[in-house]
Parts: C-alpha cells; structure tokens; sequence
C-alpha cells in the first residue's frame, strides 16, 4: 500500500469512526420563497375577489399541502424594513433599518448567520434591497437595488453581468442551479430565493401578456373611498389609482404625441426605462399584446370615474400576471425539490414583505397599518411534519421568522430577539399560549406617497392606530367595520375599548423598548395637512 494511500484509508477510517455530522445530519433544508408586494388577497389560499380566475394555482397547492398562516402580518409595511425585520427577528427601531433607503448594517446578527454557525450551507438568489453587501450566506446573486425585470443586471462575489431573460424566472434558475450544482451536498441548506415580482412597475412575462384579456376583474368596495371618516393622512397621501398612478409609466399606455418624460413628475420611471433594455423580439411581443387596447383608449378618451374604472383594470390586469409568474416560480421550486427526492427534509416557506392595496381605498402601494398592507402572506409545507391543508388564526409577525428558522433547525434562539419561534404552532401544539396583540410602527414621512409615520396596536378584533406627528388617533372595529372605513375613536360607545387599547400600546411600546415616535409637525404644516384635497 502506498503512502497516500494509507492516509486516505486513515481519513476515511477517522471519517467512519467519528459520528460525522455530515453523514448523520437530518436537520430540515430550508427553501425560503418570498416576493415583493405580493398581497395575501391576490392569492387563492387566502380568499381572494380574483377567484374565479385562479390567479396563484402553485401557492394554493403548497397551502394544500401545508399551514396558511391567516392572520399574519408585518412590523412596518415597507419594502427594506421588512427584509431587516426578516433577517434579525427584531422590530425596526432595534435593527436599525427604519425607512427605505437607510443602510442595513450588515454586521449585526441573522438568522442565517446563525444557521451557517451551526453547519448551513446558506444561499441568496434575487432582491436584497438592503443597500449594504450581504452577509452570512455561503453564496449570494442579488440584484442591483430594485432590479429589473427584464434582462437585468446581478452581482455576486464575481462582479456585475446582464442575465437575459425575465427576473422572476432567472432569479429560479439561479436557485435550482444553486441547490443542484453549487451547494455541499452533506450539509443542510437554506436558500432564500427573493422575487423582485409583483412589484410596481408590475411587468408580466411575455407568457402571460394576454391571459386575463377580454374579462373584467371585480372591483374593490373602497375603490372609490372618500376618507370622510379617516384622520385627515388618509386624504393627502399620494398613492391614489385616480391621481398619482401614471397612464404612461405605470400602465405602459403609448407615449401620446406631445408626451415629454421630463415633465412626468414624481412619477416611477424603472418599468419605462426597462422597456429601453428589451431586446427587439421582446419589445415586439409587447407592443403587440397592448397595442389593440391601447388604440381603443384614444379613439374613445375617459375621464372620472370611468378613467379611475380603467386605470384599475390595466393595473390589477398586470399585477395579477406578475404575480403569476411569482406562482409559476413556486411550482418550478417545488416540482424540483420533488425530482430531487429532498422534498421530505425540506421545509418550503412561501411570503412576501408586505402586502398591497389592489385599488382598495382607490390605492396602490403600501405602508399603512390598514390590513391590506399590514397583512403578508406565509404558507408552511413540511412534508410529514406540518398537517395538510390547515389554516392558523394566531396573530404572526415577519419579526417570528428568524427565530422560527433557529428553532426547526434545533439552533438557540438568541434572547435580543423579539420574534417568537412559530414551530409550536406548526406542529399543532394545542396547549401554546400565543400573543394576543401585534405592534407596528412606519417611519417614511416625509417621503414617496406621502403616508404620514404612525404607530398601532391589532388585536383579533380591533386596531387603534396614533398618528403622532399630527397628534391625530384612528380606532377601527374589524368585526363590524373589515374595511375599516368607520373611525371610532371618538365613539362614545368605543370609549373603554379605545383607553384599554391605548394602554395596551404602551405598554407594548415599552416591552419592545420603542421610544421612536414622539416627533409632532409643526403646528402650520399640521393645519395645511388637514385641508383636505
Ligand atoms: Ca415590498
């Protein structure tokens, strides 16, 4: 026998002997599907007016197969935020990363550092959005900021290149290639494989230009709400269907004759400017898909409520087929997981950052703690571990993933978490007592769309909301009011519930150390604000 040969027959030996981790380690894999803006009432499994048309076969399959978290929510209804909240199981004011556009500060802990500690292989594919490089992954592709949709632009620890194609389904080829091809196949993973879909400007793929032509989607009861009732931000944001979305920009009309994008102001230029980045047979194809309604709407100008009515078909029309692009990335991910016969030991996690107004209150975006935006969805499939098809009520956070991820891994929670694990209640633990109240808190203002900061509680039934800048209060009875367009605070019947509920915010406020939110507008800007539009 040979030198060499005895070492290896030695290693190997030494490899047998001891109880290797890598052979014996049945920790779950982790595959962590999330999209951005996607809202739980856009998608089947969560009750959604677009039923009729299915819009998201492949999510709906997973809560099948898996836990609907029903009553599941964010911390602070913004793009960046969220993510930060994601990664450290902590509320905003405690990690740092308040408002889009702050700079996440990459050496502080995260839960997929932690999970690398302790023997993952850990992987990013897609939207990051936290401005600094990521940290705590063994391998990372993100996109440059928002990303585009088409042909767009990636960066891993080699550089910067162009991938063409389309985002949501080059940002699943990156992950399949990861899990395939790229990983140590004897540890266990975690990959988050982030969609930048649906966001605004919401372009779909060119598979699915022409899927919902020709029907009329159902419209929201609030589309056209008045705020009459609302503390006065309601009235002067600025993320209204009817005065802020873009006929050009955001619904890809054609540029009238005169039309100047210069003088297109405060308006989301990133879908416009994509269009420039299409190669030729892409742009044809979509052209072509908009090109017969496009004419019909000049030869036949509306205004009002009619252009309002139109706006919101155009718009919903392409966020719901960007969604479904986000769909057919989860059946790819799962349909391989399958093949490669790890579909056992891997826990499938389906969620977005927020959630989105679909012309609910006449709005797009996000950012208010109105369940439309504070809602996110999360679907749970654990083969054999998580029952089938079940749906959970307990009020959930983006602030629980982090340590939720910990806990199935058999990992420490660190105690400067202030998420909880949610693995009691994947398992069905009857006995858990769970939280009876959620916090929130936004911070963009003055900022994009205009949504004033504020501060609230939720509980099952009611959500009492402090606009402190404006020193003005918003309290809504869900049970009688789950559009929330009646404000009770001032009710004299709501009295008792709106002084419990305050008391409850403080102290809410004080467990989780807030002392953020205590800036109040000048006086005049206050009274400006207040004169409704
Ligand atoms: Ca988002």
């Amino acid at each position: 026998m040979r030198a060499s040969q005895i070492i290896a027959s030695l290693l190997l030996v030494a490899t047998l002997g001891a109880p290797s981790l890598a052979q014996e380690d049945r920790r779950p894999n982790f595959l962590f599907i999330f999209s951005d803006d996607h809202a739980p009432h856009a998608i089947g499994a969560y009750g959604t007016r677009y039923s009729a048309i299915n819009p998201t076969p492949n999510i709906d399959q997973l809560a099948n197969q898996g836990m609907t978290f029903k009553a599941s929510f964010c911390t602070n209804s913004i793009c960046g935020p969220s993510r930060a909240v994601i990664l450290t199981g902590k509320h905003s004011h405690y990690n740092g990363f308040m408002a889009n556009g702050d700079r996440f500060d990459g050496d502080q802990q995260t839960f997929p550092k932690l999970l690398r500690a302790a023997g993952y292989q850990t992987a990013l594919v897609g939207k990051w959005h936290l401005q600094s490089d990521p940290q705590g992954f063994d391998y990372w592709d993100v996109l440059p900021g928002q990303g585009d949709y088409y042909n767009p632009e990636l960066i891993n620890a080699n550089g910067r290149r162009m991938i063409e194609g389309y985002c949501t389904d080059i940002v699943t080829d990156l992950a399949i290639d990861w899990i395939e091809n790229r990983r140590d196949q004897s540890k266990p993973f975690l990959l988050m494989a982030q969609h930048k879909g649906p966001h605004r400007n919401w372009m779909p793929p060119l598979r699915h230009l022409d899927w919902l032509d020709g029907i009329t989607l159902p419209e929201p009861a609030t589309l056209f709400d008045d705020y009459a009732d609302n503390a006065s931000p309601a009235s002067w944001q600025e993320m209204e269907i009817d005065r802020h979305m873009a006929l050009v920009f955001d619904l890809f009309l054609n540029p009238p004759p005169d039309f100047d994008p210069k003088k297109e102001r405060g308006t989301d230029k990133s879908g416009f400017n994509n269009m420039n980045r299409m190669t030729k047979s892409q742009r044809m194809a979509w052209d072509a898909a908009y090109a017969d309604e496009n004419a019909a709407f000049y030869e036949s100008p509306l205004e009002g409520k009619n252009l309002v009515r139109w706006k919101y078909q155009r718009y919903m029309k392409n966020y719901l087929r960007t969604s479904r692009a986000v769909d057919d990335s989860v059946g790819r991910l799962v349909d391989y997981l399958d093949e490669a016969g790890i579909s056992d030991n891997t826990i499938v996690i389906y969620s977005s950052d927020q959630g989105f107004y679909l012309g609910d209150h006449g709005w797009y975006d996000k950012r208010w703690m109105y369940e439309e935006s504070l809602a996110m969805p999360l679907v749970v499939r654990w083969p054999g571990k998580v029952g089938l098809g079940i749906t959970n009520g307990d009020l959930v956070q983006n602030l629980d993933y982090a340590p939720t991820f910990l806990d199935l891994a058999g990992v420490d929670i660190p105690v400067d978490m202030q998420g909880r694990s949610l693995a009691p209640l994947l398992m069905g633990d009857p006995k858990v007592g769970w939280r009876e109240e959620i916090y929130y808190h936004y911070y963009g203002y003055p900022a994009v769309h205009q949504v004033a900061r504020h501060y609230g509680i939720r509980t099952e039934r009611y959500k009492l909301i402090h606009y402190y800048q404006f020193g003005e209060w918003e309290l809504f009875d869900l049970q009688e009011d789950p559009d929330e367009v009646s404000n009770v605070y001032a009710d004299p019947v709501y009295r008792e519930v709106a002084f419990n509920l305050a008391e409850r915010l403080g102290a809410l406020r004080a467990h989780y150390g807030d002392t953020t939110g205590g800036e109040l507008m000048p006086q005049d800007w206050r009274d400006a604000r207040r004169v409704k539009k």
